[in-house]
């Protein structure tokens, strides 16, 4: 089901729903489009005897696990991009405060 191959490689069944969870989980979150078209929604792939090669099913897993890597780094950069940004409005902040009372002691 991860491939379109004809290989000879022997094929495993899905036959844990768990497995079938797991795999629809994975599939959803990364938006994979060739997958989530195979996989119809609501039938579960034990009951329709979904087929996989080990090495496909570890590749997969494995993109997964970079696509989770990327995820994780593009919201961390995120996050401190936002910090920084933080610090800087308030450093602005404590400029402006400063001119104002500046300008106020020089009025007087
Ligand atoms: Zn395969």
């Amino acid at each position: 089901m991860f491939c379109e191959s004809e290989s000879s490689e022997m094929l495993h069944d899905i036959s844990t729903f768990s497995m079938d969870k797991s795999v629809k989980d994975m599939t959803v979150e990364m938006c994979d489009s060739k997958l989530l078209v195979k996989l119809s929604w609501g039938v579960d792939l034990v009951a329709t005897e979904g087929k996989y090669h080990l090495t496909c099913s570890t590749k997969f897993r494995n993109s997964y696990h970079s696509f989770q890597r990327a995820q994780y780094n593009s919201s961390s950069l995120f996050n401190s991009t936002q910090a920084k940004a933080q610090v800087f409005a308030e450093f602005i902040l404590t400029i402006e405060t400063y001119i104002e009372q500046a300008t106020n002691v020089f009025k007087l």
